[in-house]
């Protein structure tokens, strides 16, 4: 039988990163809100790392345990819905968590993981022409044998951490013609010429995480930034190197869906316990209020997100292939989130829409749980294409 209920350290690292939140994080997530790019590095940066000190633990930890060390440890997981709960855009921020960071450890070698691991690292994948299908992406790759290095060309745009990260996972063709198989991901550092940040965008949530767009003009990395093998599988395989980071990111972004939207759900009870409702587990749908039926749906609709992303976490911990769990979790969670949120902000009345609350951010900073690493509807696209068995040209 397949059991998630939490081990002792488990719970302990839960309440260790949940003290951490409330006292670092949620403190600063109005500020950071507010004044968006106006990023203060020390404020921010320190309140992070004295979070991460507090628990005990690098978040470099959880990636390692994620891609690589086979185990049914959830102590990461766990804790980085906490973090989340704390403040989504802050904990986007944190230093070496960023989604490249999940590339890089899904499937960069020991050698690439010892020199990019400890960089925050963004990731690029979309383009102007290239959003959910990101195999139409245009940027283009070129071995420059006279030199052994890569010449990158093209444009990239809402790239999450663009201003703060140091390095970014880049997607690129090596030949357009050979389709979706010629994709791979290349590591570029900040810094390197011909890599441009273009623009920052000013956006709806998550506003304490910077977004932005970047050129790559004739930018020449060195050969063992490849991710992956540069060899190209036009036959059997060939993208699943790539598509392996989204089994990763998916379930990360589907704990933070449910950090965020159990911020709202847990402040929502508190003010209705306030004004004397209550919440009984163990009365039948009849005599249940229409509050207090939307408010244990609502609980029942995350604790199913969560044993969803939590199958998908420990299956990628014991090596065993999760896409289609990986969707399920993000297409749950973010769907939940969006809806969690939405109803909490109904639920307390025009104080739920006021600033002076953080319910309308929590609101705002959910959305993009059901955008960000392939949307909804295209977690349920794939979710369909895999249970029955189609090919990707069958069902689009
Ligand atoms: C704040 C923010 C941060 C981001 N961070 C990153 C990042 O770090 N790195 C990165 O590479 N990208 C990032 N993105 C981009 C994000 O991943 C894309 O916006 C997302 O993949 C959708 O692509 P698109 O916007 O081009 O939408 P489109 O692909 O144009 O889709 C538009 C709509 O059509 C729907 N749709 C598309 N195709 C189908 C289909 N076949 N069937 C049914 N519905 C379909 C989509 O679900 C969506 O609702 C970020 C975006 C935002 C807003």
């Amino acid at each position: 039988m397949i059991d998630f209920s939490l081990t002792k350290r488990e719970r302990k690292l839960q309440r260790m990163a949940n003290d951490a939140a409330r006292k670092l994080i949620r403190p600063i997530a109005r500020y950071y809100d507010d004044y968006e790019h106006e990023h203060d590095e020390i404020k921010e940066r320190d309140a992070i790392r004295q979070a991460q000190a507090d628990i005990g633990m690098q978040s470099l930890t959880l990636l390692r345990q994620l891609g690589k060390e086979p185990g049914t440890d959830l102590s990461g997981i766990v804790a980085t819905e906490e973090y989340y709960w704390g403040d989504a855009g802050v904990s986007l921020g944190a230093p070496n968590v960023g989604l490249g960071n999940a590339a890089i450890f899904a499937v960069g070698t020991k050698e690439q993981i010892e020199r990019f691991g400890r960089k925050y690292t963004a990731m690029a994948i979309t383009e102007p022409g290239a959003g959910s299908d990101s195999a139409a992406i245009r940027a283009t790759a070129k071995l420059d044998q006279s030199t052994n290095e890569w010449v990158l060309n093209g444009e990239k745009i809402f790239v999450t951490g663009a201003d703060r990260c140091e390095a970014v996972v880049v997607w690129a063709s090596l030949d357009r013609s050979q389709g979706r198989a010629a994709i791979k991901s290349f590591v570029v550092e900040k810094g390197t010429p011909g890599f441009t940040l273009t623009k920052l965008e000013n956006k709806c949530g998550i506003r304490a995480s910077d977004t932005g767009s970047f050129a790559l003009e004739d930018c020449r990395i060195p050969y063992d930034n490849i991710l992956g093998t540069p060899e190209i599988k036009v036959k059997k395989g060939g993208f699943q190197g790539v598509m392996k980071t989204f089994d990763m990111t998916r379930p990360l972004v589907a704990i933070q869906a449910i950090g965020v939207a159990r911020a709202a759900l847990d402040f929502t009870k508190e003010k209705l316990e306030v004004a004397g409702y209550t919440f009984p587990y163990d009365r039948p749908l009849g005599e249940l209020s229409v509050i207090q039926h939307t408010v244990l749906e609502m609980e029942a609709n995350l604790e199913v997100a969560r044993l969803l992303t939590y199958r998908a976490v420990a299956m990628m911990n014991q090596g065993l292939r999760n896409s289609l769990e990986a969707s399920m979790s993000k297409a749950k969670a973010g769907r939940s989130a969006t809806l969690v949120t939405q109803k909490c902000v109904a639920l307390l009345g025009p104080l739920g829409y006021s600033r002076e609350w953080l319910v309308e951010k929590w609101m705002r900073d959910s959305k993009i749980t059901d955008l960000f690493e392939g949307t909804g509807q295209i977690q349920m696209l794939i979710i369909a294409r895999t249970i029955l068995g189609f090919q990707r040209e069958q069902l689009k």
